[in-house]
Formats: structure tokens, C-alpha cells, sequence
């Protein structure tokens, strides 16, 4: 199936009327009711240009309670709805279809942090706030909000949830799941549910917070979230560290872990062509290595106290793991300028590969003792499907997450290469599912991987989050075609 083939599940919706239209345009003002095509642009395309949507009506509103009507209105009249935040997904979820069905619900203009409470360690931030505005709130408060994606600047909130994100600090903090306390989401029919809940403990029935949270959008919108927020690291030490085997990095991980613990917050994996594809096309990045190694490590370890323990204890570390043959050099950042270069090197790898050409990306997770077979391996069968095409590997090792993305031959025409997109990821795919993985460790399912979804899933858990759909939206108008 191809990715632009609109799914049964949305073929039943049809565009809203002028009438229905008009009654929509009442509820949030004319300002934020963009039927212009210039003006709803941004909101029908996403990054990577994968996606490119059509619909009669993007809606921005302004409160929970518009949503509310807005929800009410499209329940009443039968109009399918796709959620937007930050608009930075990767797998088309935040994307209406190609038929123009659907109406788009943009959540950024819900943007304020209601409240935080510093001593209490919560905040609650609206959907539209962007992660990096709630992180600059809770460390305005002296406190730490733990979710960090490169994206942060752009990606919301309420994306952040509805697609249950990962990024680079999981290892110690946990994914955005284990960020929240309670949610506030308006249902299907346009009923309200009031569920910020500022507790740690709350053993009353099913965890209705938890369907909502990685759900893409399909089962409610996700307006406010209350977050958990933790302490502040006072210092953080951060080094590039160079490998010649991809088999040492388990064992450097693991004996890393061992001496460090919960302080050890990002431990991200990156193939030789990685720092090829960054140095060459990002300006100001540098390999701090005389010498080009295979495999690096961006290392961070953080401290609760500023007295420079983390960095001797990095030091000490990764001594041993010289000692030990593990690691055969690195390289320290001394300064937070020197840290937000090694950082920069690691978060613009994304962004530096497009000028290589056209790139199929994969989001898997394995068991990390099984991250080295399964790079090995995904390289031998991509290099037998398509010679010459070039893996470049990266992620977090830490949680088993790697980033397999592959850029095209250096000599084969871009069409030709994304034609191959579908044999290429398939195979990929079997290969996760053989070593016991996950075809989507933090991007989701989306409309990209839709299509595989029921053949990782046995026929009991298809089963089960269909009904939790047809509990939740038995009309199906929340992000048809998405997910399931
Ligand atoms: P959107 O793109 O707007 O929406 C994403 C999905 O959530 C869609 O299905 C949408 O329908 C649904 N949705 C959005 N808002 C709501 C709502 N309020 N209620 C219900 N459903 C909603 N992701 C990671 O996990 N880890 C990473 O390290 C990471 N790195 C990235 C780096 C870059 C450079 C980029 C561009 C993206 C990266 N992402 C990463 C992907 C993306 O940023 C995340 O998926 C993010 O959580 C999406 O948030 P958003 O606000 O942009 O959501
Ligand atoms: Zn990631």
C-alpha cells in the first residue's frame, strides 16, 4: 500500500459544509478559523515533506472551553478531527489526509503554564506549551522538567504526550509517561475530563491518564497535563568518547552504569557516519579526534552537587575503561560552550543528513544486548537490498533505541532509492521482531507505520486497543486512518 492510499477508516468522513463550517468559525472567531490555503500551509505539511494534507478548516482556539464546543459540533455532525500541537511528529499523525475530509485542531494558542508549585515538584502546562517553554518554567523555579527531545523548541506539550516522547534523557528520568501526574483531555462527544491530579499514588480503578498518553491523537485531546518536575543537577560532565568495536559499547555501557548509577543521564551512540555527514554539512561542528573512529559516545553524567564530583567521577570512569580496552579515547568538555558543541554534533545528525540525499528512516528499539546484532545485521541486509546504500546508525543506546536511518547511494537517483522504501523497512522490521524489538521506540505509529502495526501486534492486543478506540470515539472522527 502506498503511503498516499487514504485508509477506509477515512473514506466515511465527508468536508464540513459552508452551514457547519460557519457554526465552527462562531466558536473560536474568524481570526482562528483559517480556510485560506496560504495561511493553513504550516499546518498540512510536515517536516521531512512525507505528508502533504488538504482540509476545508484549520482551528486554533483559544480555550479548553472552545475545544469542548468545537468537539461537540464535530460529534454532533459526524466531521473527523485530527489534533495538532507542535506539529514536529515524524510518523504524519498531526497530517490530515490527502481527501480534505478532515478538519484540523491546532492546540498552540493553549499555551500557558496554569500553575507551578516548585516546593510541590508539579506543574501544569496547557497543550500548546512548548517543551522548551515548560523546561524554562521549572528551571526558572529551580527545578528540573526531565523530557528533552532536539525538537524542543517546536514540539508541544500535548504532542509531547499524545505521542508518549522519548529523547535523550529516558535512561534516568524515564519517557514522557513517567513525566505526568494527571491530564485534563476533552473526550470525543466534547465532554470534558478533569483529571490533574497532582498525585504519586492513586490506586482507584483503571489508569485512565495512561490510555490517552502515547495514543496519537485517536482517543481525546489532551488540553492540560500536570507534570512532574525533579531536582535540579547542579553540574553536569559531558564527554565524547571514541570506540573501535561496536561490540565494546555493552560492556562499556554496562560497567559505566555500574560505577555511576541514576547518574548517568545520557549515554547516545553514534556511527563513524554520523560525525561525516555533521562535519562536512553543519557549520562549526568539529570531530574533537585527531583520528576517525568508528563508534562514539556523547556521555553526560549529572551531579546534585557543584563540586565538580561528576567530572571526576567521569574521568575515573572512563580511565578504567581505557585500562580496560573498552574505549580508546575521549574527549572532555571543559566549559558549557564545549558541552553544547559535543551535544550540537549528536542533536543535528537529523538535520545534516538531508544533504546527502533521500534517507528511510527507522525509530526500533531492541534488547540492548542485542543492539550490536542488530546493526550488524540491518547493515548486511540493507547492503544485499541495495548496494551501496549508507546506514547511519545513532541513538540511545541506553534505552535500546537506535535511529537507523540510511542514506541513499551516493550514485542512485533519489526516486529510485525512496521506491525501495517499503522492501527496505520490511525487512528491517522482521529483523526487530526476530531479536524481540519494537518497529517505533519513541516516534509512534502515525499513518507511517500503520500498515505494519497488525503484524508486530498479536490478534488479542489488535483486539483490545480496538475496543478501548470504539469505547472511547465509536464514530471514529479522532485521527481516523491513524494508528489502527
Ligand atoms: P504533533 O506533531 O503536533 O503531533 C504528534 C501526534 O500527536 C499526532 O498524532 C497528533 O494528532 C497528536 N497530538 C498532538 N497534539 C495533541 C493533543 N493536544 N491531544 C491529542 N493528540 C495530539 N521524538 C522523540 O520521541 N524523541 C526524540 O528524540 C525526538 N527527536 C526529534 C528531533 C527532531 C529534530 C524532530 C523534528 C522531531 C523529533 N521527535 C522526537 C519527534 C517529535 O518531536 C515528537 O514526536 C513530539 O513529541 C511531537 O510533539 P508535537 O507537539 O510536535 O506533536
Ligand atoms: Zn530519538
Amino acid at each position: 500500500m502506498s503511503l498516499k492510499t487514504p485508509s477506509q477508516s477515512i473514506a466515511k468522513f465527508r468536508p464540513p459544509s459552508a452551514a457547519v463550517i460557519e457554526q465552527f468559525t462562531a466558536i473560536v472567531g474568524p481570526a482562528h478559523a483559517l480556510t485560506d490555503p496560504d495561511a493553513q500551509q504550516p499546518f498540512l505539511q510536515e517536516l521531512r515533506g512525507q505528508f502533504v494534507g488538504k482540509t476545508a478548516l484549520v482551528l486554533r482556539p483559544g480555550t479548553v472551553v472552545e475545544v469542548c464546543q468545537i468537539m461537540a459540533l464535530a460529534h454532533t455532525h459526524n466531521i473527523a478531527v485530527v489534533p495538532q500541537s507542535g506539529n514536529t511528529g515524524l510518523v504524519g499523525g498531526q497530517i490530515p489526509y490527502e481527501t480534505g475530509a478532515e478538519i484540523v485542531l491546532s492546540l498552540a494558542r493553549l499555551n500557558k503554564v496554569r500553575a507551578l508549585d516548585g516546593a510541590g515538584n508539579v506543574m501544569i502546562c496547557e497543550a500548546g506549551v512548548t517543551l522548551q517553554d515548560a523546561q524554562n518554567a521549572a528551571q526558572q523555579a529551580g527545578r528540573l522538567f526531565a523530557l528533552s527531545l532536539p525538537s524542543r523548541g517546536s514540539c508541544c506539550i500535548g504532542g509531547n504526550l499524545a505521542t508518549n516522547a522519548g529523547g535523550i534523557n529516558v535512561l534516568s528520568y524515564g519517557n514522557a509517561r513517567a513525566q505526568v501526574l494527571g491530564l485534563e483531555v476533552v473526550l470525543a462527544d466534547g465532554r470534558l475530563w478533569n483529571g490533574l491530579r497532582a498525585l504519586k499514588k492513586d490506586n482507584t480503578g483503571y489508569d485512565l491518564k495512561d490510555l490517552f498518553i502515547g495514543s496519537e491523537g485517536t482517543l481525546g485531546i489532551i488540553t492540560a497535563a500536570t507534570l512532574k518536575l525533579v531536582a535540579q543537577p547542579k553540574e553536569q560532565a559531558t564527554a565524547l568518547v571514541a570506540l573501535d568495536d561496536l561490540g565494546k559499547v555493552l560492556p562499556f555501557f554496562t560497567n559505566l552504569q555500574d560505577s555511576a548509577g541514576p547518574a548517568l543521564t545520557a549515554f547516545e551512540l553514534m556511527a563513524r557516519r554520523c560525525l561525516d555527514f555533521v562535519t562536512a554539512h553543519g557549520a562549526d561542528m568539529h570531530d574533537p579526534f585527531d583520528a576517525p573512529h568508528p563508534w562514539t559516545v556523547l556521555i553526560e553524567l549529572s551531579g546534585l552537587s557543584d563540586d565538580g564530583a561528576a567530572a571526576q567521577h567521569l574521568e575515573r570512569a572512563l580511565a578504567q575503561a581505557f585500562e580496560l580496552d573498552l574505549i580508546k579515547d575521549a574527549a572532555f568538555a571543559t566549559s558549557p560552550r564545549q558541552s553544547a558543541a559535543l551535544w550540537a554534533l549528536r542533536e543535528s545528525i537529523s538535520e545534516l543528513q538531508k544533504p546527502e540525499g533521500g534517507s528511510i528512516k527507522h525509530d526500533i528499539s531492541v534488547p540492548i544486548s542485542a543492539i550490536a546484532t542488530f546493526i550488524t545485521r540491518a547493515n548486511k541486509l540493507v547492503e544485499t537490498l541495495c548496494p551501496g546504500a549508507r546506514p547511519v546508525p545513532f541513538g540511545h543506546f541506553g534505552d535500546g533505541n537506535i535511529h537507523y536511518n540510511i542514506s541513499q547511494p551516493k550514485t542512485m537517483e533519489k526516486d529510485a532509492f525512496m521506491a525501495m522504501r517499503d522492501d527496505i523497512s520490511d525487512a528491517v522490521h522482521e529483523l526487530v521482531v526476530e531479536l524481540g524489538g519494537s518497529i517505533s521506540a519513541e516516534h509512534g505509529i502515525g499513518r507511517l507505520k500503520r500498515r505494519q502495526l497488525p503484524s508486530v501486534k498479536s490478534d488479542v492486543e489488535m483486539d483490545m486497543m480496538r475496543a478501548i478506540k470504539q469505547a472511547l470515539d465509536p464514530s471514529g472522527i479522532l485521527n481516523p486512518g491513524k494508528l489502527l
